[in-house]
Order: C-alpha cells, then sequence, then structure tokens
C-alpha cells in the first residue's frame, strides 16, 4: 500500500512516499481504508523533523484519518461503517493516516456524523476538532457572547479558521488576530468583525493591559498567549491549544489573582471518547458548510512532503484536506 513514511537516518529523519507492506501494520481490533488525511501544523512538524513528534521508526505520518471500515473485531464497528479518527498518538506511536489502510482500536475511532462527507470531516480535521473543544471549554466556563468580545489568534490558521466560523455562528463578536492582514477580507468571510495586526499582541507583555475581550482562543502560546491574558476583561477566560508561537509563557500571575481570569487547557489528542463524540456531533450542526468550504483547500498524497514546511512556516491558510 501506499504511504507517506518517516525513518531514522543519523542526521535525524528522512521522509518518502513509498509502499509500506500492509503486513507490518500494527496492532488493532479495527482496519479502515483510509479514504481522506489533512495536514496540520504537528504533520508538518513530523514530515520535515522539525520537531521530535516521532516515537517510533518506521512511521506512517499523519494524525488524522477518515476512511471505511473494512474489517473489525470490535462489537461497536461492523465493514461499511464511515469512521474518523484524530490523535491517540496516530502518527507518533502508532502508524499513521497518510496511508491506504490503517489499522487501529475501536476505541479510538468516531463515527462520520450523519450528513457529514469524509472530505468536510478531513477539512475539520484535529485542528478543527480542537477549535471545537475550545470553544466547549469557554462555554463550559459560563461565557455567553453578550458578556463581551473573543479574540482568536492564529487567526488564518487551521484551528483560528474553524474557531471563528463556529464563535461567529454562535453569535460572538470576534477580534481575529492574524500576522496576514492581507487576509481580512477572508477572515470576514468566517465571520471575523474586526482584524487585528498580531504585532499588538507581540510587545514585552504587561502584567496587566487594557480590558478588551472576556474571552480567547489561542493557537499561538508565547508572548501572544501572555499579552491576550493581561488584556481579558475581570471575570474571563482564555483557551489555550497550541505553540505556534513558541511553548514558552512569559506571564504573570496579575491576570489570575487581580481579574479572576482563567487559563483553559485544551488537549486533543488524549481526550476521552464521550467528550470527542460531543465535539464531532456539535461540529456537524453548528459549523457553517459554505464557512468549511472557503477555508478549506485538497491536495493529494504526493504532494503532502512539498507542503509541510509550509504549515511549519505558518504560510498556510484555513485547512488542507489529504486525499489518498
Ligand atoms: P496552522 O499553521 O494552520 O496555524 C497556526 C497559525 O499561527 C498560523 O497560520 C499563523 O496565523 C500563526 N503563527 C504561526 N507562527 C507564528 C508566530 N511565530 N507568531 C505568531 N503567530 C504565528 O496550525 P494549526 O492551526 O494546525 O495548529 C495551531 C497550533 O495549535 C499548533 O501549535 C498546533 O500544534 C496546536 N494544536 C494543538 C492541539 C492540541 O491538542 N492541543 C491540536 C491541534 C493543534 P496568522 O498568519 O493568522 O498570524
Amino acid at each position: 500500500m501506499k504511504a507517506i513514511v518517516i525513518e531514522k537516518t543519523e542526521a535525524g529523519t528522512s521522509t518518502a512516499l513509498k509502499d509500506f507492506p500492509q503486513s507490518e501494520l500494527m496492532e488493532g481490533d479495527v482496519t479502515v481504508r483510509v479514504s481522506h488525511s489533512t495536514l496540520n501544523y504537528k504533520d508538518g512538524l513530523a514530515v520535515t523533523g522539525k520537531a521530535p513528534v516521532v516515537r517510533r521508526f518506521p512511521m506512517i505520518a499523519g494524525i488524522d484519518f477518515a476512511g471505511i471500515v473494512e474489517q473489525s473485531d470490535h462489537p461497536e464497528f461492523k465493514p461499511g461503517d464511515a469512521v474518523i479518527l484524530n490523535g491517540w498518538g496516530l502518527g507518533e506511536t502508532h502508524l499513521g493516516g497518510y496511508a491506504e489502510m490503517a489499522r487501529v482500536k475501536g476505541d479510538w475511532l468516531v463515527r462520520l456524523p450523519e450528513g457529514m462527507t469524509p472530505a468536510q470531516a478531513m477539512a475539520i480535521g484535529t485542528a478543527g476538532y480542537t477549535a471545537m473543544l475550545c470553544v466547549m471549554a469557554l462555554e463550559q466556563h459560563g461565557l455567553t457572547p453578550d458578556q463581551g468580545p473573543v479574540v482568536v489568534t492564529g487567526a488564518a490558521g487551521g484551528v483560528g479558521s474553524v474557531a471563528i466560523a463556529l464563535l461567529a455562528r454562535a453569535g460572538w463578536e470576534v477580534i481575529a488576530s492574524t500576522g496576514r492582514v492581507s487576509e481580512a477580507d477572508y477572515l470576514k468571510g468566517l465571520g471575523a468583525t474586526s482584524v487585528i495586526d498580531r504585532e499588538e499582541l507581540s510587545q514585552k507583555p504587561r502584567p496587566l493591559g487594557k480590558e478588551r475581550w472576556i474571552a480567547g482562543v489561542d493557537s499561538v502560546g508565547s508572548t501572544t498567549l501572555a499579552n491576550v491574558l493581561s488584556m481579558t476583561r475581570y471575570g474571563g477566560a482564555v483557551a489555550a491549544c497550541g505553540l505556534a508561537g513558541g511553548m514558552d509563557l512569559p506571564s504573570s500571575v496579575a491576570p489570575f489573582i487581580l481579574r479572576g481570569v482563567a487559563l483553559l487547557g485544551v488537549d486533543s489528542v488524549m481526550c476521552p471518547i464521550a467528550r470527542r463524540r460531543a465535539a464531532w456531533t456539535r461540529l456537524a450542526h453548528d459549523l457553517d458548510a459554505g464557512a468549511l468550504e472557503a477555508m478549506a483547500t485538497t491536495i493529494g498524497l504526493d504532494e503532502v512532503i512539498d507542503r509541510a514546511p509550509d504549515i511549519v512556516a505558518g504560510k498556510i491558510r484555513g485547512r488542507v484536506i489529504v486525499t489518498i
């Protein structure tokens, strides 16, 4: 079967599209014929070898897939079922989604929601499902659109684009922070009310800044997240899921102890199955199909290695579907 395989070399890693024996797929009770995958930031890191994402070699890259069950010993799935998988170590410790076939634990699978195509599921992918988890975290904190605006950082990226579409549809005033102000029309088309230059959030953070928003979805981390926290209104919260700008957090405790601001951590990889199902059900109902189409581009498996450096460099707009 065709697969994008990462191998360990003396210099680091090498990645190539090649034939991989199906007999070497790892243990699992469900075998899936993969039809679509996607390009996430973490896939970019794995394929380029820029960060030690892969912890088993050889590895088939790809942290997501959508496909049809071919064989199953799992009580909940039978041949012909349409399924999605995000994370659980796929493409890191378990052979991943950039392949014609995958063998995985049935416990990791989510059923493709009714009315959603496999291509739409991968237009959403891990980035979009994580955006949904961020929105759910803000809601669970009790935040509602009538309390004030929400800021979305890394706005033109995958998590950012889906977060904007979801929040705007839910009635939020969305402030989109981007390094690509040339994408203002794209961001407003997704539902952003206003667009700010990420330079505004790249200055040395003060312990407390002017209160600008009640909520935030941050996929950038570092100085950006520190600035977002310092400008969050009293009682607000920020859902943090990413590190596109760096892993550090040069902040202070001031927003937490003087304004009661909460920092809500969001992880998609090991997220319990019930919350995943809830997120995918919400995505099927709450994400505008037109917005999803506007943010998605499609590439073939043979283009993934060429496009991977672009996502690490922050040059990809929205989401990339990979057809297998
Ligand atoms: P993308 O590359 O699509 O989006 C990231 C965006 O961040 C870019 O488009 C850019 O937006 C902005 N950005 C990039 N570099 C910088 C920088 N140096 N400083 C400030 N902003 C920058 O990636 P994804 O949306 O797929 O992922 C975003 C982040 O979220 C990644 O760090 C990823 O690892 C993380 N993530 C975490 C998950 C979890 O489970 N916690 C799951 C999914 C993703 P713009 O041009 O608009 O400024």
